[in-house]
């Protein structure tokens, strides 16, 4: 499974969340502690976007984020106070390439997926069919945490509240391909909406700042979100709600 993070608050560097911490992104990319039977490292490409005076920038890479000869110096001249990132260990099938890697954007919004989605894509085709034939054609890459996105993106261009957008699809995907598994982040720089659906997530909570990560880093302070949850965070508020889970 993939490891992704997602931080609010003042203004840091690129490089004291992702590079620098014990046990940070960069780190659980060749020793992840928790993976769950979805393989055992996460060397097939890695994401990080930021969020800037003119909205959402990313640098994405299909090699392993530990040979990329730019990403110490770019990591630590970057500061932002809202960041999601991720590392990819690409399910089983689905195709290689830097259009797969998360995080997928659209306007201000940037997600990333842990997970799968099994029997993609002939388990999701009623779903796919209730989707614009344009939106479709402009998948990001032909894997199932894109068509997620796509998904998910569709409800918020209607106007559905990020969180309930999440929470709806993420219950008619697994009616529709049941056993997915469906951790997601989702921000537009101002909030963050998480999910766990058979898979870890921990938060922090600071007062002036949030970041939540598949698994903790760095110092102490960390809180593991219960399973079937969905998290929604700003920089200084946190509120964690059970979701229905498989039916
Ligand atoms: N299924 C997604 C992919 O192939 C996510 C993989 C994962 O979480 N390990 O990229």
């Amino acid at each position: 499974m993939c490891r992704h993070l997602a931080y609010l608050g003042p203004p840091v560097t690129l490089a004291s969340l992702v590079l620098e911490p014990a046990h940070s992104l960069y780190e659980q990319s060749w020793a992840p502690h928790d993976m769950r039977g979805g393989g055992t490292v996460n060397a097939d490409g890695f994401g990080l976007a930021w969020y800037g005076d003119g909205g959402p920038v990313r640098y994405r890479r299909d090699v392993p984020i530990w040979t990329d000869q730019n990403l110490v110096d770019l990591a630590g001249s970057i500061r932002s106070g809202a960041v999601l990132a991720a590392v990819r260990n690409g399910t089983v099938g689905m195709p290689y390439g830097e259009a797969a890697v998360a995080p997928f954007k659209s306007g201000n919004w940037l997600f990333s997926h842990n997970g799968r989605i099994p029997g993609w894509p002939e388990s999701t085709l009623k779903l796919a069919e209730r989707l614009p034939v344009s939106h479709l054609l402009q998948l990001d890459a032909p894997v199932d945490s894109a068509f997620l996105w796509t998904l998910i993106a569709h409800r918020l261009r209607e106007d559905v509240d990020a969180p309930d957008a999440v929470a709806d699809v993420l219950q008619e995907v697994e009616s529709t391909a049941p056993g997915s598994r469906l951790n997601v982040l989702l921000t537009d720089g101002h909030q963050i909406v998480g999910t766990t659906w058979t898979h870890s997530l921990w938060v922090r909570h600071t007062g002036d700042s949030t970041t939540v990560a598949s698994e903790p880093f760095g110092d102490g302070g960390w809180d593991e979100v219960p399973e079937y949850s969905l998290l929604v965070a700003t920089a200084t508020t946190l509120r964690i709600t059970s979701m229905k889970g498989p039916q």
